[in-house]
């Protein structure tokens, strides 16, 4: 029997645990804030954004959100993060991306003060995290983890094969898996576009996370049997629904699942991981920035 493992219920107990910690707060008169920031009219960067504005509503964290016209200047976005930075009501400050061409996404990253980059991508907390240390851990890495562990996949001495090396997945997922940690102690390889031989690699994996962006490129045949595989692939492609589209994973769900031992499902795995892995960061911020100790789940 293959182990659906089932994102959802797994980000709705880490919300739960996580309602405690938020108590633990207010009653020492502290309630956490997130300030999310869009600078965009793309429909999916606006629904992103106010799932991440609900998910705070849910548990308990002040939301705030703020709209810039995409075709203001770019030292409007500064102009609102160095705000945000300086408010002490405001623990974790997010900037949705992507931003207009005409603003430097790397200077956004760095804009963002690195005690409240709760996206955790500023080379400071980069940097804290690669040398073992991390302040953030990026929400998607983190949730990847975190699934894994409540999964009960042993991490330790595993061969994992990541595909992709994105600086928001497949390079920060690498970086926290290799460390001498509870949740690490892998044997990772990190593919990407120029890799040669792929299946060669998937099928020499104990774990496989597919983080490429390419609808279902993997497929049971690229699996070892009794591998894990956890499928971080959000795509839309063409299909006969209202919408005119589905969404798939990088991972051709029905050929794996009958090689895997245990499986994320698209939706339903990694993506609401990573929603609750902000909430997170929230809470440790705020609970970093006010002395108020509280324990993280
Ligand atoms: P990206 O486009 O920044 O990076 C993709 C990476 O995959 C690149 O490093 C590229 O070298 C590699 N790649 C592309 N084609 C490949 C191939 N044929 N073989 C091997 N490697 C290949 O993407 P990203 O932002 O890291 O996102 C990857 C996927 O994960 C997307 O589908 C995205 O929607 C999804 N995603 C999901 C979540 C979530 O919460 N579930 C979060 C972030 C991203």
């Amino acid at each position: 029997m293959t182990d659906i493992i089932d994102g959802d219920a797994v980000a709705a107990e880490l919300r739960s645990d996580l309602r405690a910690s938020i108590e633990t707060l207010a009653d020492a008169g502290v309630r956490p804030g997130l300030a999310t920031v869009l600078m965009s009219d793309d429909p999916a960067s606006e629904t992103y954004v106010s799932m991440k504005q609900r998910d705070c509503e849910e548990v308990g964290i002040e939301g705030i959100h703020v709209e810039i016209d995409p075709d203001a200047p770019a030292e409007e976005l500064y102009d609102t993060v160095a705000d945000l930075n300086a408010d002490p009501e405001v623990h974790g400050v997010l900037v949705q991306m992507p931003v207009p061409d005409h603003v430097d996404d790397r200077e956004v990253v760095r804009a963002v003060d690195p005690q409240k980059d709760v996206d955790g991508f500023h080379p400071e907390n980069v940097g804290r995290l690669v040398a073992g240390n991390p302040r953030f851990k990026p929400c998607t890495p983190h949730g990847v983890q975190k699934l894994l562990d409540a999964a009960d996949v042993e991490t330790e001495g595993a061969d994992v094969t990541i595909l992709g090396r994105s600086d928001i997945v497949g390079k920060p997922l690498a970086n926290l898996l290799v460390q001498k940690t509870d949740l690490g102690n892998a044997t990772v390889t990190l593919c990407h576009s120029r890799t040669e031989d792929l299946p060669a690699k998937t099928r020499d994996a104990d774990v496989v996370v597919a983080a490429a962006g390419v609808p279902e490129m993997i497929d049971g045949s690229m699996l070892a049997e009794g591998a894990v595989v956890v499928d971080v692939g959000i795509n839309r492609v063409e299909a006969d629904t209202d919408k005119g589209y589905e969404l798939v994973g990088d991972v051709e769900f029905d050929s794996a699942e009958e090689k895997a031992s245990a499986i994320t499902p698209v939706p339903g795995g990694v993506g609401p991981m990573t929603r609750a892995m902000l909430l997170y960061n929230t809470v440790a911020a705020a609970s970093r920035q006010t002395g108020v100790d509280v324990e993280l789940p």
